[in-house]
C-alpha cells in the first residue's frame, strides 16, 4: 500500500526546515526597491534635523495681533538667516527653512498685510505656530526599520533620512525554471496536434520574481531522460532554488524523478493531500532546493504559492506572508480525502469560487482573488457562512 499522503502544513515545514537564510550583502539604497532588508534599522539623527517653518511666512516671536514687525532678513530653504531676529523683527522665511534663532512661531503671508520692510500681523500668534520641531519624524537612535521588511518605496524614503546610503540586505534568491514537456511549445507559436503554449514557464518565473527572487535561467525541456538530467545539473548549478513543472509522475515520460535521484537530490517529500497539487515533489542537494511541481497549470501555481513562496521568503528571511480572512460566499463541498485549494473572489469579504476547478482551468487562478483550503472530509461541506483563511495568489 502506497504510504499515507502528507498534510499541507507538513510538507510545508519539511521545506521550511530545509531552507536556510542566503548570505546577505550591501545594497546601494537606491537599488534596494523590493529587496528584504537584514538589519535593524536606526536613525543616525533627528528628523527634521532643525526647527523649520511649516509655511511660507514670517518667522516671529509669538505674542498679540496687529504689530507691525521690521523685516531684516530671510530664512529660505538651505540657505538660513545670518542674524538672530529680536523683539519688534521679523524673517521672511520659506516651507522648510529653518527658524532663526530668537523666533519661536511663523505666521504665513496670507494673515500678513506686506509693505515691504515692515508688515502688520493679522492675527494673534501663539508660541510654535507652523513650527516643524526636530525629531517629529525620526528620533535619533529609534529603531525606523526591522530585518525581515520587504523594501518599498516609503521604506527606502525613510533609510535615507535616517542617513543611509546602503543598506544590509538578503540576495535575490537565483532560481532556475525548467518546464518539462514535449508537447510545450513558446509563447507565440503556432500549435501542432497536441500541441499547449507553454504557459508555467511564464507563471512561475512571474511568481518568483514577484516574489523577490531573480530567474537566472527558464526554459523548456523535452521529455526525455537525458535531456531531463541535463537540464536539472545546469539549474542545481545556476540556482538556489529550481522549479520543475510536469514530468514528475510515475509514466513512461516522466523522467524528472529518476534524474533527481542520478544527480544525489535527495527527496524531502512526494505527493501531498491536495487538490490540486498532488503530486508534487521537493527534495535538496548542498542546500539547493528543488520543486518538482505537477504539470497543470493551476496546480504548478497552487503548489508555487504553498511551498515554494514560504521558501523563497525563508531564503531572504522575510516575514511570511500574513494570510486574510473571509466568509464563504457559497456551500463548497469537501473533497472525501484531500485538502481542496479552492479559487476565490470577494464580493464585499464574502468568498466564491471562480467558476469551473479542474487543474487545467487557468482562469480561475486568473479570476481569483485568493485560495481558500477546504478541508477533506468524505460527505462533508462547508456552509455559506463559515469563516476561512485566505492564502493570497
Ligand atoms: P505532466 O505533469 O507532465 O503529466 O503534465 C500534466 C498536464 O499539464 C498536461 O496536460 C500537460 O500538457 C500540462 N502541462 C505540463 N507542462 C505545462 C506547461 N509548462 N504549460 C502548460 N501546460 C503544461
Ligand atoms: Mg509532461
Amino acid at each position: 500500500m502506497a504510504a499515507p499522503l502528507l498534510n499541507i502544513e507538513d510538507a510545508r515545514e519539511r521545506v521550511l526546515q530545509a531552507t536556510a537564510p542566503l548570505a546577505s550583502e550591501d545594497v546601494a539604497v537606491g537599488e534596494a526597491l523590493g529587496r528584504v532588508l537584514a538589519e535593524d534599522l536606526r536613525a543616525a539623527h533627528d528628523v527634521p534635523g532643525f526647527a523649520n517653518s511649516a509655511m511660507d511666512g514670517f518667522a516671529v516671536r509669538s505674542g498679540a495681533a496687529g504689530r507691525e514687525l521690521v523685516v531684516v532678513g530671510e530664512s529660505r530653504a538651505g540657505r538660513p538667516a545670518h542674524l538672530p531676529l529680536a523683539e519688534g523683527e521679523a524673517i521672511r522665511i520659506s516651507t522648510g527653512a529653518m527658524l532663526p534663532d530668537g523666533a519661536d512661531a511663523v505666521l504665513q503671508q496670507e494673515l500678513v498685510a506686506d509693505h515691504g520692510e515692515r508688515i502688520t500681523l493679522q492675527e494673534e500668534v501663539e508660541p510654535g505656530r507652523n513650527v516643524r520641531e526636530p525629531g517629529e519624524d525620526l528620533r535619533a537612535g529609534d529603531e525606523v526599520l526591522t530585518a525581515g521588511t520587504r523594501l518599498g518605496p516609503a521604506s527606502l524614503g525613510v533609510a535615507v533620512n535616517a542617513g543611509r546610503a546602503s543598506l544590509l540586505c538578503a540576495p535575490r534568491p537565483r532560481v532556475a525554471v525548467l518546464a518539462t514537456g514535449d508537447e510545450l511549445r513558446p509563447a507565440g507559436a503556432p500549435l501542432g496536434p497536441g500541441q499547449v503554449h507553454d504557459s508555467n514557464r511564464v507563471t512561475l518565473t512571474a511568481l518568483a520574481r514577484r516574489d523577490g527572487a531573480q530567474v537566472v535561467l527558464a526554459h523548456d525541456v523535452p521529455d526525455n531522460a537525458g535531456a531531463t538530467r541535463e537540464a536539472i545539473a545546469e539549474g542545481l548549478d545556476a540556482a538556489d532554488l529550481v522549479l520543475l513543472s510536469g514530468g514528475v509522475s510515475v509514466g513512461p515520460h516522466d523522467h524528472v524523478k529518476p534524474a533527481l535521484a542520478a544527480l544525489g537530490v535527495e527527496e524531502r517529500f512526494w505527493r501531498v493531500a491536495l487538490r490540486p497539487g498532488k503530486p508534487t515533489w521537493f527534495g535538496v542537494r548542498d542546500g539547493t532546493l528543488v520543486f518538482g511541481l505537477p504539470g497543470n497549470p493551476v496546480s504548478a501555481m497552487v503548489t508555487f504559492l504553498l511551498f515554494a513562496r514560504p521558501a523563497l521568503a525563508a531564503l531572504q528571511g522575510a516575514e511570511p506572508l500574513a494570510g486574510g480572512c473571509a466568509v464563504l460566499g457559497e456551500e463548497i463541498r469537501c473533497h472525501p480525502d484531500r485538502d481542496e485549494c479552492v479559487r476565490v473572489r470577494l464580493e464585499h469579504g464574502r468568498a466564491f469560487a471562480t467558476g469551473p476547478q479542474g487543474s487545467h482551468v487557468l482562469r480561475s487562478m486568473a479570476l481569483a482573488d485568493g485560495l481558500v483550503v477546504i478541508p477533506r472530509g468524505e460527505g462533508r461541506s462547508l456552509a455559506a457562512g463559515t469563516e476561512v483563511e485566505l492564502i493570497a495568489v
